[in-house]
């Protein structure tokens, strides 16, 4: 114990490496990824602070050379799972007496830990096993998770200075209490850092949780447990259940004690989840918080007074970086008749410079979709730009070794197109063209197409259009961005989220996001108890 109102430390966002070519980072880098691919993991459940194998078992390969397998990993059962909804309720005493200030040294030291020695490793897991490129790699596994563990410290201390008015003889207090039960984060394989953030923000405000993240990025997160645990985490605090999803999922909904889910991934796996808990309502000790971000179909609206290489740029970069698996990827391009082929050109010109390749290869811009499923789902898609639009780029694939997909650029005609609607989760950007006196129409369309409403942005250089299309597309982005592509968001900075079927929009990395995995207590304390039960107002 201390008698201490301590400060934790300000937070700054992690600085970006550049790992150019030759250089001492890039070296280190591209040692860490020769060592992984060289091991062949067995990844068990991790219950209790045990290693639990399953009978059932998935091999994680990489995307860009598929038949490299980094891990097998070991499917969590049902009985798993109840092992370890039995532990984290026994863990849970012990940290939630921990001292706030003891919790956040943990995912402090883990923040250190990552930038600085286990940098290189995480990164090379997430290249390796995700198909990152070393910059998308950095930006995510390193600097994001980086920043949400340290933001996060410091949005729980902000909160926890928020007390009420005391009043005469009386002191109140507010007792920022963790969750009853336990915490379910199941997380997406697009970002590590929402791998790590998921199940750590919970338990940073003293919830214990059980860990579900997608099959494909099982090899980042199971170092991610391991760098937790090298930080010192308690055994119990944070369990790791691989699985596909639905097994974990139903043992987790079936428990009376589950307290809440904390989601990211598909818009129709959280709709399950949410059911799946609705239909269980009355068997929970509480109402479980449902926190969940999910897809989106990102938009860039160009207005005529826009930039065109502004635009071309920011398609390329928001469209295509991480092969288009971004949440907040760009996805439909609205762009008026007199900048269409200004535009048109500079993508594909831009387009014909990327190369697509294996991640350690410091000339691929981008590199494979993340699995079969998904390389079948993309080119689906390029075949239905092939024959209800015109392809202005790419439209082509290629599985050999990888699930290559490459960049594609298409136009159609109808903007309520399936290809400017569906959240299509590869490199295939849809534009389409407006007449440059619609802008008012045009706001409309771009508001009331598909269900989404994630990210999206607005070029244009008059700021009588920025305020009106701010102020029109007000609830179709819950980030929303002036000439500027609408992936990128940094901790800190733009608290990311989005509402409509994106999700319940609760920030991760912000104090909003924190506030769920709480349940406050209110303390009176009166300092000088009433000893006559009469008011003054009675008539003695
Ligand atoms: P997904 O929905 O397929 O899987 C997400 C997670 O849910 C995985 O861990 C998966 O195993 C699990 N799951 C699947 N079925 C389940 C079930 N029945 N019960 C319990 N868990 C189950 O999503 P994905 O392909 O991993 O990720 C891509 C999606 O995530 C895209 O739609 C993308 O837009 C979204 N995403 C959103 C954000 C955001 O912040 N809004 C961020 C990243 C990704």
């Amino acid at each position: 114990m201390v008698d201490a109102i301590t400060q934790v430390p300000t937070p700054s966002n992690e600085p970006v490496r550049e790992y150019v070519p030759g250089s001492r980072d890039r070296k280190a880098l591209d040692a860490a990824c020769a060592t992984l691919a060289e091991e062949r993991l067995e990844i068990p459940a991790f219950v209790d602070g045990q290693a639990v194998k399953g009978e059932k078992t998935t091999a994680v390969t990489m995307p860009h050379d598929h038949q490299h397998v980094l891990a097998e990993v070991h499917h969590a059962s049902a009985a798993t799972v109840q092992r370890a909804i039995d532990g984290a309720l026994r863990a849970a005493p012990a940290w939630q007496r921990m001292s706030f200030d003891d919790r956040a040294g943990i995912f402090l030291r883990a923040a250190e830990l990552l930038a600085g020695p286990w940098r290189m490793r995480i990164n090379a897991a997430c290249m390796l096993g995700q198909s990152k490129t070393a910059h998308q790699a950095e930006i995510d596994s390193a600097c994001e998770l980086i920043d949400f563990l340290r933001f996060n410290v410091h949005f729980a201390r902000q909160l926890h200075q928020i007390q009420p008015q005391s009043s005469a003889q009386t002191w109140n207090q507010t007792d920022y209490r963790p969750l009853e039960g336990f915490v379910l984060a199941v997380t997406p394989f697009n970002f590590l850092a929402i791998a790590g953030n998921l199940p750590t923000a919970p338990a940073l405000m003293g919830n214990v949780v059980l860990w579900k993240p997608a099959m494909t990025s099982m090899l980042g997160a199971w170092h991610v447990l391991e760098l937790l645990r090298e930080a010192g985490l308690p055994d119990g605090v944070i369990q790791l259940v691989p699985g596909d999803g639905p097994v974990q999922g139903e043992a987790c909904l079936a428990s009376p004690h589950l307290a809440g889910i904390h989601f990211t991934g598909s818009t129709g796996t959280f709709r399950k989840l949410w059911k799946g808990v609705a239909e269980r309502l009355e068997t929970y000790r509480s109402f479980p918080r449902i926190v969940g971000e999910t897809g989106g179909k990102d938009f860039i609206l160009v207005h005529p007074s826009a930039d065109a290489q502004q635009v071309a740029t920011a398609i390329v970069r928001g469209g295509y970086e991480y092969q288009g698996q971004k949440c907040s990827a760009a996805s439909r391009v609205y762009l008026p008749k007199s900048l269409y082929e200004p535009v048109r050109d500079r993508v594909r010109a831009e387009l014909e410079q990327v190369v697509v390749g294996d991640v350690r290869d410091p000339k691929a811009f981008m590199s494979a979709v993340i699995d079969e499923a998904a390389f079948t789902k993309i080119t689906g898609y390029q075949e239905l730009a092939k024959r209800e639009g015109e392809v202005l780029f790419g439209g082509t694939a290629d599985r050999t070794k990888g699930w290559f997909v490459d960049p594609t650029f298409v136009r159609v005609d109808d903007p309520k197109h399936r290809l400017m609607s569906e959240e299509i989760f590869g490199p295939v950007v849809t534009s389409y063209v407006y007449d440059d006196g619609g802008w008012d129409d045009i706001l409309d369309v771009v508001d009331t197409t598909g269900p989404y409403a994630l990210t999206g942005a607005v070029f244009s250089h008059d700021r009588q259009a920025v305020a009106q299309a701010r102020q029109h597309l007000r609830h179709a982005a819950g980030n929303f961005y002036i000439n500027d592509k609408p992936t990128g968001a940094v901790v800190g900075q733009q608290p990311f989220g989005g509402g409509r079927g994106s999700g319940t929009n609760d920030k991760a990395g912000a104090p909003w996001n924190l506030l769920r995995w709480i349940s406050p207590r209110s303390i009176k304390e009166n300092l000088l108890p009433p000893t006559d039960w009469r008011y003054p107002f009675l008539e003695r």
